[in-house]
This record gives C-alpha cells, structure tokens and sequence, in this order.
C-alpha cells in the first residue's frame, strides 16, 4: 500500500506519529516554560559573582542555596528535554537507552521527556 517514509532511521519506532507530534509539541512547550522560569532566576539573582560575599542572614542564604539548587533542577530538566527532542529527531524516541527496549506510551505520558524505559527506570532509581 504506502511505501514506507524512507528513513532508515526508525528502527524500533513503537509509537505512531500522531502520538509522536503529541509528545514533541508537549515538549516544547515545557521547554519553553522552563526557559522562561530560568531566565527569571537569572534577572533575579545575580549568581556567580557575589557568592563570597555572603555576610548576610543564614535565612538568605538559605534562600540562595534553595534558588541555586531549584535552578540545578530546571536546567537539567531543560537538558532532558533536549535530549528529547534530539531524540524525536534521529528517530529513537520511544527508545530505552539503556537496554534499547520500548519505552511505553503510558510512561511517555508521564513524562514525555525520559530516556529509560519502566524496567532501568526502576533500577536507576
Ligand atoms: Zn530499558
């Protein structure tokens, strides 16, 4: 019936293209939520250059340390979601990393951005 869309690339592609477009779009949209919510952290706080200068309130700097680590999570949050992305792209999405297995779409459905599948997700945890 229809030949099949020429890359060679979808080796082991599970999970339609609609679903697919789904996932991508959803991704970007939290990537681009997730930069925004960066940036603010970046005009807020000027980090880097005045940590040594940390004479005030421990509150403060409790805060501070709070910010850096919240800010830790959103940036490795946006890496996965590259990765993601970068993933869509080359045709693996849906791939295990770690044992090349099928992600599940319901897992995808959670978290459209993970890189192991059900199975090394709970041996990674
Ligand atoms: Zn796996």
């Amino acid at each position: 019936m229809t030949r099949p869309s020429g890359s060679a690339n979808f080796i082991r592609m599970m999970i339609n293209e609609k679903e697919l477009n789904e996932f991508e779009e959803q991704l970007r949209k939290e990537a681009e939520k997730t930069e925004t919510h960066l940036q603010k952290f970046e005009q807020n706080v000027d980090f880097g250059n005045d940590v040594d200068h940390f004479d005030e309130e421990a509150d403060e700097a409790e805060e501070f340390a709070n910010r850096l680590g919240l800010r830790k999570v959103l940036q490795e949050r946006l890496k996965r979601i590259y990765e993601a992305l970068d993933r869509i792209k080359k045709g693996i999405y849906g791939v295990c990393e770690k044992c090349n297995g099928e992600i599940s779409s319901k897992l995808l459905n959670i978290d459209p951005a993970t890189n192991y599948c059900q199975k090394c997700k709970q041996l990674v945890l």
